[in-house]
């Protein structure tokens, strides 16, 4: 910006010298004046006009020079000189406020940038006037979607028209499921050119969901239970009353309500697997495993199901030195996979599980660990296969009812597996088989 021009000494003279001249030369036609006597005091008033005219201008200049806050000397005349201190004062007071007006309007819209929850400032029509950080990752290009869902645009038509708050659930099913709680808070008028309301969004998609999984699992796990206590509820009645005699019915009875009570007792062992595992699953785990050994110990056990299956058992078992983890955890992982890989391949198939070294793609760029299991069974359809370990979900309920499933051995691997920061990959074939891949970090 250029300075504006202080005017030149030629106009303050014509300004200063105006009055007097005039005076003179009324007087001179009037003949009340002397010639002579009349041009002295003509040069004299154009001397003193000029002095005027440039100490008025010099002090303006010096005036201009302190408003615009540049160096000088402080103007001559004292009137100049107590306009000059008071403007610069004033100048001073007054950028003083412009920066603490300032100060305040960045605080106040670096507060709104980093909250935490998309916040929206939109007009009587919806348009968006200016949105922060949080609304930008969360809604982006569905801005205007969300905006335009007729719950929002009505608690903003309300909160516009009433001056009070409104709230909106809002529900959106595509592109992505979502649950977002809006508050619409109106701003006061007179404030803005137009009528403004702030949109406060919370999403609730997550909350929601677990809330919905909770209600699932209590009413899965206690549909689970109350079977086979049904089940044995219905046996006893029959042995106190129709079987009281039959000593045969009630061996055979009896039989069937064991293994029911056998049922419920592993759907409990696995309910308070699966409890104790969420529990501690954000720590890591402290021991180490020597996995050729653990593998070994655990078909041990299995012994007498693999020859009653007739499997055979293919093993390559790398040597390799102990892996970070819990022990125990690990041994009910493989436990689970290998009774899952006998209760659901082949009688008469192949097992085969697998220790190797790993590095880099498909699994992570560190070193680690592969441990599989893979049978050659009847296989899992694709559709099924991002949902297994969600607990109690089978892809043939009556099938693994009737091998003695829980519908938990997934999620407590899943479980202990993301425990232990590794990596669960489950790849099927149908009519050729399923693999349990888990990678751990070495
Ligand atoms: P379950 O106690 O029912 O076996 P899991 O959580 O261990 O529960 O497994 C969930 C479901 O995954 C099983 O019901 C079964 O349908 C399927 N499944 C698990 N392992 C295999 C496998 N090796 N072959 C085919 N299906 C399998």
């Amino acid at each position: 910006m250029s300075e504006p021009k202080v005017p030149g000494i030629g106009r303050w003279m014509v300004l200063i010298l105006a009055v007097p001249l005039i005076g003179q030369i009324i007087m001179v036609m009037a003949g009340t004046a002397r010639g002579d006597s009349t041009l002295v005091l003509m040069g004299i008033e154009i001397l003193v006009a000029f002095l005027a005219a440039f100490l008025w201008r010099q002090d303006l200049e010096r005036l201009q020079r302190i408003l615009l806050g540049l160096p000088t000397d402080p103007p001559r005349l004292p009137e100049i000189d107590r306009l000059g201190s008071y403007l610069g004062q004033s100048k001073g007071e007054a950028q003083g406020r412009v920066a603490e007006l300032d100060a305040a309007l960045r605080a106040e819209r670096s507060i709104i940038e980093h909250l935490p929850e998309p916040l929206l400032l939109v007009n009587a029509e919806g348009g968006v006037q200016r949105l922060n950080e949080a609304a930008r990752q969360s809604l982006g290009e569905d801005t205007a979607a969300v905006l335009r869902h007729p719950l929002l645009r009505g608690a903003i038509d309300r909160a516009l028209t009433s001056g009070e708050p409104q709230a909106a659930d809002l529900l959106f099913a595509a592109p992505v499921p979502r649950e977002l709680h809006a508050t619409v808070t109106p701003l006061v008028s007179g404030l803005f050119a137009e009528s403004l309301a702030t949109i406060l969004l919370v999403d609730h998609t997550r909350e929601r969901a677990v809330e919905r999984m909770r209600a699932d699992f209590v009413a899965n796990a206690s549909h689970e239970l109350r079977t086979p206590l049904a089940s044995l509820m219905g046996f006893v009645e029959t042995l106190q009353g129709p079987a009281r005699d039959d000593p045969q019915a009630q061996e055979r009875f009896l039989e069937i309500m064991a293994q029911q009570a056998a049922r419920m007792n592993r759907l409990i062992d696995d309910l308070l697997s699966l409890s104790r595992i969420e529990l501690s699953e954000h720590q890591s785990p402290q021991g180490r495993i020597d996995l050729t050994q653990l593998v070994q110990r655990t078909i041990a056990g299995f012994e007498p199901r693999i020859r009653e299956r007739c499997v055979t058992l293919d093993l390559e078992l790398a040597d390799l030195p102990p892996v970070p983890g819990d022990v125990d955890q690990m041994a009910q992982v493989l436990n689970n996979l290998l009774d899952n890989a006998l209760k659901y391949g082949r009688e008469n198939g192949r097992v085969t599980l697998s220790i190797v070294p790993v590095e880099g793609a498909p699994w992570p760029a560190r070193p680690g660990v592969v441990l599989a299991v893979g049978d050659d069974g009847a296989g899992i359809p694709r559709a099924h296969l991002p949902r297994l370990t969600e607990r109690f979900y089978r892809v043939d309920k009556g099938r693994s009812r009737a091998v003695g499933g829980t519908g938990l051995g997934l999620a407590i691997v899943k479980h202990i597996v993301n425990r232990h920061r590794g990596q669960l990959v489950i790849t099927s074939e149908e009519g050729q088989g399923s693999r349990f891949s888990i990678w751990l970090p070495r």
